[in-house]
């Protein structure tokens, strides 16, 4: 079924996991910008959750402002390049771009806004400095899109800035949650480079905040602390089996993968179990590791899938064959203790029972919120679903604590958290320098 064999080396692993929007070249790039419109209350710029002036880029990129066209970008969203291949442009930006309604492909906005910040990376432009001092200090607990887009601005501003990472590399969900096809590490970590360079903030590796003495330690030595944890492990679904060897949530699978190409164990016969944008990451990585055989089952239709069109379109591309309306019940194992099968209820009227034979099964039902974490902070409130309360200026219920992405939001796109993050430092400096 699976059109790819396993890659041995990087090689055969860029080969299947080819880049879906690589970098323009020049012609193609001057070609595309010359299509814009230029409307006048842009749609595209509407759709984007940071508000990228994209009329005006795309202007400037045209007349070969290149520098000035990533300044545009920038001002907006310090995440620019990463959006650009990261963001689902299909039902943001280039979903609303006036040409959809004349029958003609959108503008690749996704692919001009890379192609321009790219630029500004690899000559080392730089835009931003950091604000005059003003003494205050913020500790952020998290180097996600939401915490570096928060540091970033927090500096322009003149506050000092500390972030504390858990883990021992920056931009969590976008280096370790996005499909490597779309997008390569290098890309994510270069331009996280680019800013810690230009605008001074320290990234504290291999320190997780965890505890009650963590965070009165912050409180004690910060003006105030930025929340960007996002969220936590696979969400457990319950069922009988999941300790089975090669049972694996869909995040800790695809974290391992982008880490650990060629250590990660992919098996022949995969079930992903899930209908979100994550579970397609999963079966198509699966599918592009060399599996002969990955079915993505969910729950309930295909109509009522999470996941994007798009995305259920691309894992169909590499082979990947969807099945609707079975809900998962056990996992068997063999002798050894590893994935033999898994059982599911066919949740129409019948209710029978459906058993996969597969040699390994991934859980994509969703991710914990780290309120095992919220706990440890004094009168700070979340919902029922979890999700962290802030109010108008992304203050939590504890004065000294903001927040903003994925712990507040519940989960959404990179470019969501950065946008989010960039209105919570202006708020928290407007709290800090009345
Ligand atoms: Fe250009 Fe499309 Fe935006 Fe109009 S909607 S400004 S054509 S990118």
């Amino acid at each position: 079924m699976s059109e790819f064999t396993k890659p041995q080396n990087l090689q055969e692993w860029n080969e299947n996991f080819e880049q879906i929007k690589p970098l323009m070249g020049a012609t193609m790039a001057h070609q595309e910008s010359a299509r814009c419109l230029f409307c006048y209350d842009p749609p595209c710029q509407k759709a984007c959750p940071t508000s990228i002036d994209i009329p005006l880029f795309i202007r400037q990129i045209y007349t070969d402002n290149l520098a000035g066209s990533a300044r545009t970008i920038y001002e907006s969203n310090y995440f620019g390049n990463i959006c650009g291949k990261v963001c689902p442009t299909e039902v943001l930006c280039e979903g609303a771009c006036v040409y959809n309604h004349q029958n003609q492909p959108p503008i690749q906005i996704g692919r001009l806004q890379s192609y321009a910040t790219s630029h500004a990376i690899a000559k080392n432009i730089q835009f931003f400095t950091a604000g005059k001092d003003t003494g205050k200090k913020v500790a952020i607990v998290g180097a996600g899109p939401a915490g570096i887009g928060a540091a970033c601005e927090l500096r322009r501003l003149g506050i000092a800035v500390d972030i504390f990472e858990a883990k021992a590399q920056p931009s969590g969900l976008a280096l370790h949650g996005v499909a490597p096809y779309k997008i390569e590490n290098e890309s994510v970590l270069e331009e996280i480079a680019y800013w810690q360079h230009q605008l001074g903030f320290d990234i504290i590796y291999n320190t997780p905040i965890t505890t009650k003495a963590d965070f009165e330690k912050l409180e004690q030595n910060y003006d105030a602390i930025f929340l960007a944890i996002g969220l936590g492990k696979t969400k457990n679904l319950g069922i009988a089996g999941l300790n089975a060897k090669h049972c694996y949530g869909a995040t800790e699978f695809i974290e391992n993968l982008k880490l650990n190409p060629f250590q990660t164990h992919v098996g022949k016969r995969i079930v992903v179990v899930g209908g979100g944008n994550t579970a397609m990451d999963a079966a198509s990585e699966c599918a592009r590791m060399g599996a002969t055989q990955v079915y993505l089952v969910y729950r309930k239709s295909k109509a009522e899938m999470g996941a994007y069109e798009f995305e259920y379109e691309l894992a169909k591309s590499v082979g990947v064959k969807g099945i609707f309306g079975y809900s998962p019940k056990a996992i068997e194992q063999d002798e050894n203790g590893a994935v033999k099968s898994i059982t599911f209820t066919i949740t129409n009227d019948t209710y029978q029972d459906y058993v996969i034979d597969c040699d390994m099964v991934i859980l994509a039902t969703g991710q914990e919120k780290q309120t095992s974490i919220y706990t440890q902070i004094n009168a700070l409130e979340f919902d029922q679903s979890g999700r962290l309360i802030v109010d108008e200026n992304f203050q939590t219920t504890h004065a000294k604590y903001f927040a903003a992405g994925d712990a507040v939001n519940g989960g959404a796109e990179v470019v969501n958290a950065v946008g989010e993050a960039k209105k919570a430092a202006q708020a928290i400096y407007k709290k800090l320098m009345p």
